[in-house]
């Protein structure tokens, strides 16, 4: 015991102490309160779906059986909030999981255009009213996860669709930037956003007013996600907007080569 007392030192040693507890424990109060907010905004994320999903079951018993249009139109919401749902708690999941020291990746290298071009084929298909092109595409080499930067460049080109019109063009680059850096591009033609705007929507769960007002869904995840994989390859997630005019999202990273 004596020791112990001995260890604890004299009285600034003991402040010294006290200060470098408070700390770890101002840090954990921190993590804590972050934990909470994250679990009530996923809860109250859930809960939309949810109820719309227990209304439209409601409706489908009272009539469903004697209103032909009444069962098609149930079981299409039913069918769109599962979707909207399995999509929610994949991302819930990946954020549980992962943050950008967590996260596994399987580095291989590769031409970044040639994923650039695979994205744009899948896209094309999926949202046909859109014209998804590319513009400069230099050759190059990165070191990444293939699947993992495929993955944010499809959040950001399902983003530039959801906040822009129909018949608008989404143009992705892929260029060989200054000191070595590789920049991969998604530019579109749509709403853009805000300046006091900018720098909350990587933030998880924000979406701006006027994203919630529309029917794009979504439930502010996206770009918190894409920023965690890109910090994890210690890139950078930069944006340039002009509302009314259209926003370019760049995924800057650091190894880009010039392919020999
Ligand atoms: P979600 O799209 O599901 O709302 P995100 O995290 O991907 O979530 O985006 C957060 C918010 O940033 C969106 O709600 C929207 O307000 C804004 N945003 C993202 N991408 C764009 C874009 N290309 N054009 C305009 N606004 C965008």
């Amino acid at each position: 015991l004596s020791n112990r007392i001995n260890i604890a030192g004299t009285k600034n040693e003991l402040k010294d102490l006290a200060t470098v507890i408070n700390r770890m424990l101002d840090r954990i109060e921190r993590s804590y309160n972050s934990q909470k907010q994250f679990v009530s905004d996923a809860s109250h994320e859930l809960r939309t779906p949810i109820s719309v999903i227990r209304g439209y079951t409601d409706m489908l018993k009272r009539w469903g059986k004697d209103d032909p249009e009444i069962l098609d139109e149930g079981i299409t919401a039913i069918s769109q909030e599962t979707e909207s749902m399995k999509d929610l708690v994949e991302s819930l999941l990946f954020l549980a999981r992962h943050d950008k020291k967590t996260l596994m990746m399987e580095m291989s290298s590769f031409d970044p255009a040639e994923l650039i071009r695979e994205i744009q084929k899948e896209e094309t298909m999926v949202h046909t009213e859109y014209h998804f092109k590319t513009a400069r595409m230099d050759p190059l080499t990165i070191s990444a996860d293939r699947n993992m930067m495929k993955q944010v460049l499809r959040i950001l080109c399902d983003n530039a669709v959801k906040y822009s019109s129909p018949g608008t063009t989404v143009t992705l680059s892929c260029t060989n930037e200054p000191g070595g850096n590789c920049c991969l591009s998604v530019k579109d033609e749509g709403q853009g956003i805000s300046q006091e705007e900018l720098p909350k929507i990587f933030e998880r769960f924000y979406r701006s007013d006027k994203a919630r007002q529309s029917e794009t869904g979504g439930h502010g995840l996206g770009l918190s996600i894409a920023r965690i994989i890109v910090v994890a390859h210690k890139g950078k997630l930069r944006v340039r907007s002009k509302p009314g005019c259209g926003s370019i999202f760049s995924i800057i990273l650091p190894n880009g080569t010039e392919k020999e």
